[in-house]
């Protein structure tokens, strides 16, 4: 099927971009462009040309489909079709209607005329994947809206409606009604007035104090994109508008785009940027599964975790039921909602009107006739298997046949949960986390039974409330806290053989981490891990615990579960989030290494990186291997997304590819021989021996 289509309108040639879904920039298309100012310039009968997408779609950029591929940089490239744009013979218009991204807007800028339909968004993204506009952009947009709206746009990568530039040169008209029509307008106006080709190439720039005024830029943007160099490269490339020709200016884009192309921090939020869009699909899922509607929602418990559901929801504009058994604590519930829309308008991030509108759907209740019409239940209630059981059966009594009904549980096994309802095919996990309305990670656990258009409904309806979705299956902790428990288990180990709280967490916060293991555990609740060993132990009585567990054990023995009491791995004033050193721990750890006879020794940043990071990978690539991640990237995404893992490293598993899988083997070889509790913990998974020994990688 073409890309593009090519016909002749009163005289002008109209190109039209036909790739769906963004009228990405394909090879196809940027052909098909070439093609239709050649053939238009070789028709006498017509006087000009137009590029047009859409009402409602010029062109995403860069068709990502092509990444990685010979066709993204196959002939002609976007710079060289923009510059057959650029010299054609014959006006050309770009005839702008909603999205104008990325590569798009680079090549309307290489248009010699362009017009905006009302409500056109446009954005030069490439910041975003740690690029900078790398056809044009940086040395084209200040040369029509000025540096310093330019510069706004290029290092933020943010989206800006069309209308905010009404007073700049950058739209010759803005189009109210039918934008083609219009453009073909201006096209004849443009003829019959015989105005000149400008190219904003041509075009004068200047700052009345360029050096103070870019000084202050990277200061400012140095500050705040510390472990991000593309930002810095965007302004860097701004400023050669200014001080270079548009050629020499040209010149600098490149070199700076390829520097940013080449550098590990650009290709991991690539990975992410495309693991995304992977994760969103669902392995066996055949195409033609269609999703289920979903209009409203019923959530049982308002607890921590269902009032923060609901308000994903909420913001979505879906009516929300949410059920209690308690008045007091349905009140509880509703009123950290009321808060949340109330803080939104006092901070002014939302108008009242539509706050009060967003707040109405929400319908309190302490009865399950209110549920039974409703397309998705959502259970959020205590983590007992008897009270989700009593939950199920009446969930499976009053619901409609086709209700999706989903569990949030964090730990109990969803076969069993599935099991109490006579439909096991509708029930599947949606295991959001806390703060539910905040952090972007939702897993979706596949029960055996859950149907496949349940799965294709949960991942669709995650993307509506901007949730970033991963499938998971069912074991012990899903991907995310099944990868942690080594995680957290090497930082144990760590602090009894001679580090401290402090060096632990600050060589991982400096490594990238948003937080250090146990100030990450001081914020979930020591009791939580605490509660699962027990639960262990109950069930598999001859366990042996490492002798760090043992030590976990004694700082939940003595109530320090973290921030919620005010102390656990460090104290907390009252009401307060900031993580103090606290003596008494060191008192504790100090008398447990004597307890267990063991002798400090100092211990490296890199090897408590390496014991941390190396723990996730092992265990991702069994996580991998017995198919409860559908792919490496799925578990990079539910890090970065889900665990605070550093973006501009990509995920655990991108990361373990980049330092080589047999540098990560022997490097846990090494781990294992020096393992006071007896190497287990360090056994290789088989899955990253044979990618090692074949010199392969996860991604
Ligand atoms: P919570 O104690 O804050 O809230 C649970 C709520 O459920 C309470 O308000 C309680 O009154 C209500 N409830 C109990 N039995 C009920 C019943 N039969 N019918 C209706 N309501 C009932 O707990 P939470 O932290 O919100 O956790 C809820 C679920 O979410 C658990 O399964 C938990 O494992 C899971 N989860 C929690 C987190 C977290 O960080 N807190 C993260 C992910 C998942």
């Amino acid at each position: 099927m073409n890309q593009t289509h090519y016909e002749t309108q009163q005289g002008v040639a109209v190109i039209r971009l036909d790739n769906a879904p963004v009228n990405g920039l394909s090879h196809a298309v940027r052909k098909g462009i070439v093609a239709g100012i050649r053939q238009a310039e070789a028709d006498a009968t017509v006087t000009a040309i137009i590029l047009i997408g859409s009402q409602s779609l010029f062109s995403g950029g860069a068709d990502m489909r092509e990444f990685g591929t010979a066709a993204v940089t196959a002939e002609p490239n976007l710079l060289n079709v923009i510059g057959i744009v650029e010299t054609s013979t014959k006006p050309v218009i770009a005839a702008i209607g909603g999205t104008c991204m990325g590569g798009g807007l680079e090549l309307a800028l290489g248009c010699h005329f362009r017009v905006a339909a009302s409500g056109a968004q446009l954005a030069l993204p490439e910041v975003k994947i740690g690029l900078l506009p790398g056809a044009g952009g940086t040395q084209r947009l200040p040369r029509i809206i000025g540096v310093e709206a330019a510069l706004n746009m290029i290092v933020s990568g943010e989206t800006v409606p069309a209308d905010l530039f009404k007073a700049t040169p950058l739209f010759d008209e803005f189009i109210e009604g039918d934008l083609l029509a219009g453009a073909i307008a201006l096209a004849q106006k443009v003829v019959a007035e015989k105005r000149p080709l400008t190219r904003i190439r041509d075009r004068k720039v200047s700052h009345p104090k360029p050096d103070a005024f870019f000084m202050f830029v990277r200061n400012s943007v140095g500050a705040v994109s510390k472990n991000f160099p593309a930002p810095l490269k965007c302004v860097e490339a701004v400023q050669a508008c200014l001080t270079q020709s548009f050629e020499e200016g040209m010149q600098a884009e490149a070199r700076l785009f390829g520097e940013l192309y080449l550098g590990s921090e650009s290709q991991a939020l690539r990975h992410l940027f495309l693991s995304e869009r992977k994760a969103a699909k669902v392995e066996g899922v055949s195409s033609d599964t269609k999703p289920r509607a979903v209009a409203s929602v019923g959530i049982i418990g308002a607890g921590t975790m269902g009032s923060g559901i609901a308000i994903n929801f909420l913001l979505a504009g879906i009516p929300v039921t949410m059920l209690e058994t308690q008045q007091a604590a349905l009140d509880r519930g509703a009123k950290h909602i009321a808060d949340y829309f109330a803080d939104r308008v006092s901070k002014r991030k939302m108008k009242p009107e539509k706050a009060q509108a967003l707040a109405a759907l929400l319908k309190p209740s302490l009865s399950y006739d209110d549920l039974t019409n409703v397309d998705l239940v959502i259970e959020a209630v205590f983590e007992s298997m008897d009270v989700k059981k009593a939950v199920f059966e009446k969930l499976d009594s009053v619901c409609k046949p086709g209700a999706i009904l989903a569990s949030n549980t964090s730990t109990l096994d969803l076969n069993q949960i599935a099991s109490f309802t006579q439909r096991p095919q509708d029930v599947v996990g949606a295991h959001f986390f806390s703060p539910a309305n905040v952090m972007k990670l939702l897993e979706v656990v596949r029960g055996a039974k859950t149907a496949d258009d349940v799965l294709l409904t949960i991942m669709q309806l995650a993307k509506k409330i901007k949730k970033t979705a991963v499938i998971s299956g069912i074991c012990d902790g899903f991907i995310g806290n099944r990868m942690i428990g080594g995680y957290g288990a090497e930082a144990g180990k760590m602090l009894e053989e001679g580090a401290t709280v402090q060096q632990i967490d600050k060589a991982m916060e400096k490594w990238g981490m948003a937080m250090g293991p146990f100030r990450m555990t001081d914020l979930a609740g020591n009791d939580i891990s605490w509660s699962i060993r027990k639960g262990i132990t109950q069930k598999h009585p001859k366990f042996v615990w490492p002798s760090s567990a043992l030590l976990a054990d004694k700082l939940c023995g003595l109530g320090r579960f973290g921030q919620k009491t005010g102390a656990g791995w460090y104290s907390y004033a009252k009401g307060k989030r900031e993580a103090l050193h606290d003596p008494a721990v060191d008192a504790l750890v100090e008398a447990h290494r004597k307890e267990h006879g063991i002798t400090a020794r100092k211990i490296s940043n890199t090897e408590i990186v390496q014991r941390c990071i190396f723990a996730l990978v092992n265990e991702g690539a069994k996580i991998l291997e017995e198919g409860i991640a559908q792919r490496a990237s799925d578990i990079d995404i539910v890090y970065v997304f889900g665990y605070g893992f550093p973006a501009y490293r990509g995920g655990p598993m991108l990361y373990a590819d980049r330092v080589g899988l047999l540098v990560v083997q022997r490097a846990m070889e090494g781990f294992a021989r020096e393992d006071r509790a007896g190497g287990a913990a360090w056994a290789t998974a088989p899955l990253l021996a044979r990618l090692a020994a074949d010199g392969k990688t996860f991604n």
